[in-house]
Order: structure tokens, then C-alpha cells, then sequence
């Protein structure tokens, strides 16, 4: 059960974003090799893996069901002491070293492992445009910016209702467009809106919410999905369509930063996610090594 972002420090050798697959074999390399890291990740890691019916390509274990090998790996890394940190990355700026963003807080790392997965969602249109100028990822982090203003908030889980929930103290309206079923702990100041979004827009600015038979008047969108495109999280990372491009010791276009997982493109399947985030972390620690003391190029193995 990941624990409470309370326990950040200010600056750690290695982030590893994610905690599905990838991102805890990364985490589990990581410790072994004694290294300084957090691994970061949403309240329940892997809902893809969880919803695996049945898997029969996963090496020794025949027919495991998703659910109980979820369990296994989540086992795996609480015996080897491993934390599991419940904080969502909403931005991270260049480095090395590099500093992550969140909810209410931000620290550094020399180096990153993004294992974050695939959005199966499509950016909605205005969405990439207007980022930066009223559309975001975090209203929380964003929040004084809309005092006494009007925004709305689309969320495909109940995480978007804690976003909303704060925001309706602080705003003059909140509306809340959820894509799942069950609202579970929204307060009564938040609108909710049955309709889907057709487009963000906006000019300089964001203007307002076409929900196609209703124009919502809003000066920001916050949108909370499971996973934020990749290329929206950091700027200037190298993309090969909607994969991150990385060389074959997963390192991406950016010093110091490596990907893993579904998030490197396809197979997605969990043995390559798993041997990514393994991988990922041995070249981690060997760039860490180098950053400490540069010194002639030897092979990793
Ligand atoms: C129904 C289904 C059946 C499948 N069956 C099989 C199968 O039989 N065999 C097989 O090999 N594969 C199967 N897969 C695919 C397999 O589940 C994926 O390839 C694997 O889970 C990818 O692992 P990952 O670590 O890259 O990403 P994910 O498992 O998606 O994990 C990413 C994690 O990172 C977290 N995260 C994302 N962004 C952030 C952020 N910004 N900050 C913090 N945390 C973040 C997410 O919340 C998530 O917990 C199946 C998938 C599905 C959906």
C-alpha cells in the first residue's frame, strides 16, 4: 500500500515514476544495488495488471491470474523494505538535477526512471494548445491562480473529486465532469456535469468547456487521468509517436532521465516491462556512478 508523500526529502539519487511492473522491478534493482531512490506511484499501482484476467506468458507461474500477481510483485518489494510513495508527478523541469512536481510539494533527483505507463485516453481537442494557459494536470498546485475564478475539472477517477473538493473552497464555481461511474466524497459546492467534452476553448487563454448542448464559462480545466502523456510531463523528451523514444539502454533523449514499460511503446506486455524497469535502473545506477566520479567508459556488465 503506497504510504504518504509526507516522508519526501528535498533530494534523492534516483526517482522511479510508476509503480506498475516496470517501475518495481526498477525499484527493486535500485535497492539491491544499495542505491538512494523513492519510488513514486498512484494509490493503487498497476490497475492494468490488476485487470488481467488470466496470464499465461508471465516465465514460472502458469495461468496466474492479474490480481494475484499484482500481489506477488507488491509482496516482493514490501520484504525488500521497499516504500511505495502515494504521489502523482504533474511536471517535472530540466535538469540534472531534475525537479519533480506534485501535489503541494517538489524535490530533486539526479537522475529519473519514468515508468508511467500508457494513457489509453486521447488528448481532448484545445487540450494540448491551451496547456500551460488554463488547462493542467494538478489543480491543487495551481489553485491560488484561480481564486474567486470558475474552473472545471474532468477526472477519470475519484482523485479528481479531492482536486475538486479543494478547489471549492477556494473558487467561485466548480464544475466536475467525471468519465466513471460512483462519485463517492464530493462536496455539495461542486457542479457535476453528465455531459462529454467536445473541446477546451480558448485563445490566449482558456475561455471555456464545450460539452456540445452546453457551453460551461470556465478560466481553467484541470484534467486527472491515471496517466499524463509522457511528453506533456517534461518538455523537450524525444517522442516516436506516442512512445518515448529510448536507445537500448533505455535512456531517452535527456541526460540522466530513462524510461521503462509500456510508456517505451509496444509489446505491452510484462515481461518487457519488468526487464525495462530492471534494465533502466542497472544503467541508472551506472550513470549515477559516473556523475560522482567520470572516469574512462567500461561496459555496464
Ligand atoms: C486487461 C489486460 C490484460 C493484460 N494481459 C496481459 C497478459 O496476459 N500478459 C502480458 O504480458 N501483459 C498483459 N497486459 C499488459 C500489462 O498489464 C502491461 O504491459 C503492464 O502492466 C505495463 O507495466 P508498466 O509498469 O509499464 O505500466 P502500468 O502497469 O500501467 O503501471 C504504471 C503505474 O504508474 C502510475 N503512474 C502513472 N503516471 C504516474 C505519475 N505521473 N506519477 C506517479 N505514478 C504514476 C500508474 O498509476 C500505474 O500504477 C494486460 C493489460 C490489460 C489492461
Amino acid at each position: 500500500m503506497p504510504e504518504d508523500f509526507q516522508t519526501i526529502k528535498s533530494r534523492y539519487e534516483l526517482a522511479i515514476v510508476g509503480c506498475g511492473p516496470a517501475g518495481l522491478a526498477a525499484a527493486l534493482n535500485a535497492k539491491i544495488r544499495k542505491r538512494d531512490f523513492i519510488l513514486l506511484g498512484s494509490e493503487f499501482c498497476s490497475p492494468k495488471l490488476s485487470k488481467a484476467p488470466q496470464i499465461d506468458n508471465w516465465l514460472g507461474f502458469p495461468e496466474i491470474g492479474g490480481e494475484e500477481l499484482r500481489q506477488r510483485f507488491l509482496s516482493h518489494v514490501k520484504e525488500q523494505e521497499i516504500t511505495i510513495v502515494n504521489f502523482k508527478v504533474t511536471n517535472i523541469y530540466p535538469g540534472p538535477p531534475y525537479t519533480l512536481m506534485g501535489k503541494d510539494k517538489s524535490f530533486e533527483a539526479d537522475a529519473i526512471i519514468l515508468a508511467t505507463g500508457v494513457s489509453v485516453e486521447k488528448l481532448f481537442p484545445g487540450e494540448a494548445e491551451l496547456l500551460g494557459r488554463g488547462v493542467g494536470y494538478c489543480a491543487t498546485c495551481d489553485g491560488p491562480l484561480y481564486k474567486n475564478k470558475s474552473v472545471a475539472i474532468i477526472s477519470y477517477n475519484k482523485d479528481g473529486e479531492d482536486e475538486a473538493n479543494f478547489m471549492a473552497d477556494i473558487c467561485s464555481k466548480v464544475y466536475y465532469i467525471p468519465y466513471y461511474k460512483e462519485i463517492s466524497r464530493l462536496d455539495p459546492r461542486v457542479e457535476v456535469k453528465k455531459g462529454k467534452v467536445k473541446r477546451i476553448v480558448g485563445d490566449s487563454n482558456v475561455k471555456q468547456l464545450d460539452l456540445g448542448e452546453e457551453q460551461l464559462a470556465v478560466d481553467g480545466v484541470f484534467i486527472m487521468r491515471e496517466t499524463l502523456p509522457a511528453e506533456q510531463l517534461i518538455s523537450g523528451l524525444e517522442m516516436d509517436e506516442a512512445a518515448i523514444k529510448v536507445n537500448h539502454k533505455l535512456e531517452t533523449s535527456l541526460p540522466g532521465l530513462f524510461a521503462a514499460g509500456d510508456c517505451t511503446g509496444q509489446p505491452f506486455q510484462l515481461i518487457k516491462a519488468a526487464g525495462e524497469g530492471g534494465t533502466a535502473a542497472l544503467h541508472a545506477v551506472k550513470y549515477l556512478d559516473n556523475l560522482k566520479s567520470p572516469g574512462p567508459k567500461v561496459p555496464i556488465l
